[in-house]
């Protein structure tokens, strides 16, 4: 059998080329085998998607809450194949699928209920003096949303992930285009969302699925002018790409990318002094768990040049090196990953395919400042770490950081008191500041950020999680009356 896409509720006639997934654990392809869908039928999901929105965006917010409700629940009722699938193409463990698959339940349930607080769509009304019109804003479904998921989060950043449930609970119906290395999972989370909108009754065309192993969907996507926003969350060179196209079109668009973060963390003597031990158990984690492939995974590490400084980045070393070498999601990204490193640093071997072992970096403050390697994202278990000898000193390694997802200080109360022009330089640089904590793990709830400044994220004004992410999706206009 070969897996088909869906242009809405019908299955595509054709295919280009058939490809498999890979797993990593047991070196093996996967036998399920996808077929590659051609550029007409992404122009007919296109073509169906825009008469769907003609209906969809006037949907009733009960309505869509519904819809995100029961994608939510069929996907629980679907939980243990789901999550099969999802460990044979991610390599990840079956405790990681549930808590992605249940983090995924709660985006699309919470979304949908935030639809349900009469203040949700921004309502503003302005009188104005000496006139008889008042002026009110309303806000409206932008159109047809592709999205783009990532490889690492086959569930909450991918087919039903953050996008998707925010686009919909918008009122734009949803193309995606399925990661390749998921393919399968992005498959039968696509027949779960299908099925629910064919029962809830929504138009044929609010959701389609398109398999591809090479590029050209996702640039028809991107390209055709139906198409009113995309959603993206990958690497920097493949949502720079995206955004090019986007704005090299007749109507440009937004792309709403989340893509690379070195995450800095800056390190403080007294916190060091008193919490030693517990900042190497927790950052030890956040750097090796899941082989590092989180986008939020602490990268660059600064620590000051002291008797504690050094002994905690000898304890932190020796922790990440007896941690068990860490598999990969894929051999593209092991390849790569090894590839880099081995440009700047020498490779450590491992006994087993796809595997690395988690590793610190130190790396000498001179040697540092002239070199961006260090400041690149390394996406692995690995982190650089350097030892500042001041806090003038800091301050010239952290100007030269670009836009960040998140910045993290360990510091004592006393110690962010004091350096609070270091907490002011982290946050002219990232979306989400972490005071005593590690970045890895992002919260969805009303108050989160998770964006930042380019290239971390392509508009530093909007959220990817969070409730306040389906404000991408939509477009205010503002009603002029008497
Ligand atoms: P990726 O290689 O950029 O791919 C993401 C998706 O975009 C895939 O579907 C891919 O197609 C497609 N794509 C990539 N380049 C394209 C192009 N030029 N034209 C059309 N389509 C294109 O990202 P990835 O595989 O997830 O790689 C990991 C990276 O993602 C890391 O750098 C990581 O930090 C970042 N990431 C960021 C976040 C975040 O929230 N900011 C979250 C997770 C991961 P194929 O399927 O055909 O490859």
């Amino acid at each position: 059998m070969i897996y088909k896409s869906r242009i809405g509720f019908r299955f595509s006639d054709e295919f280009l080329d058939v490809f498999q997934t890979f797993n990593c654990l047991g070196d093996t392809e996967n036998p399920e085998k996808f077929g590659a869908c051609t550029v007409q039928d992404a122009k007919e999901a296109i073509e169906l998607a825009k008469s769907a929105h003609q209906s969809y965006k006037r949907s009733s917010v009960e309505f869509r809450a519904r819809f995100l409700t029961e994608i939510a629940n069929e996907l629980d009722q679907q939980r243990d194949s789901l999550v099969e699938m999802f460990c044979k193409e991610s390599s990840l463990p079956a405790a990681r699928g549930n808590s992605e698959l249940d983090r995924t339940l709660l985006q699309l349930r919470s979304y949908g209920a935030y639809l349900l607080n009469p203040s949700w769509n921004r309502p503003l009304v302005s009188e104005i003096p000496n006139s008889p019109f008042k002026v009110s804003t309303e806000l409206r479904a932008i159109g047809p949303v592709a999205v783009f998921g990532s490889s690492n989060f086959p569930f909450a950043y991918s087919t039903a992930g953050g996008d998707t449930a925010s686009a919909l609970a918008a009122g734009c119906p949803v193309i995606v285009k399925a990661h390749s290395m998921h393919a399968g999972t992005s498959y039968l989370v696509a027949e779960c969302i299908l099925k629910v909108a064919q029962e809830v009754g929504a138009p044929d065309g609010v959701f389609s699925h398109l398999l591809d192993n090479g590029f050209d969907i996702g640039e028809e996507l991107v390209t055709n002018e139906s198409i009113k926003a995309v959603g993206f969350t990958g690497s920097i060179k493949g949502g720079r790409a995206l955004m090019d196209l986007a704005a090299k079109r007749l109507g440009p668009i937004p792309v709403f990318a989340e893509m690379g973060s070195v995450n800095p963390v800056v390190f403080f003597n007294n916190e060091l002094e008193k919490n030693s031990e517990l900042w190497i158990d927790k950052f030890t984690k956040s750097i090796a768990t899941d082989a590092g492939q989180f986008c939020t995974k602490p990268g660059l590490l600064f620590v000051p040049n002291s008797e504690i400084g050094t002994s905690f980045l000898k304890d932190l070393s020796y922790q990440l090196l007896v941690t068990e070498p860490q598999c990969h999601l894929h051999p593209k990204l092991f390849n790569s990953f090894k590839e880099q490193v081995d440009e700047t640093f020498k490779w450590i071997p491992t006994k087993l395919p796809y595997h690395s072992q988690p590793v610190l970096r130190i790396v000498e403050a001179k040697l540092f400042l002239n070199d961006y390697n260090y400041y690149e994202e390394y996406f692995g278990p690995q982190a650089i770490a350097v030892q500042y000898e001041s806090v003038e000193q800091l301050f010239i390694f952290l100007e030269k950081l670009q836009g960040q997802l998140t910045a993290t200080f360990i510091g004592t109360k006393s110690e962010i008191e004091e350096q609070e022009t270091i907490v002011e330089v982290l946050k002219e640089k990232a979306g989400r500041i972490i005071i005593n904590g590690v970045p890895t793990g992002v919260t969805v709830c009303d108050s989160m950020v998770h964006g930042g400044v380019y290239p971390a994220a392509s508009d530093s004004r909007f959220t990817a999680v969070g409730t306040q992410s389906i404000y991408r999706f939509l477009r205010p206009i503002a009603v002029q009356q008497i």
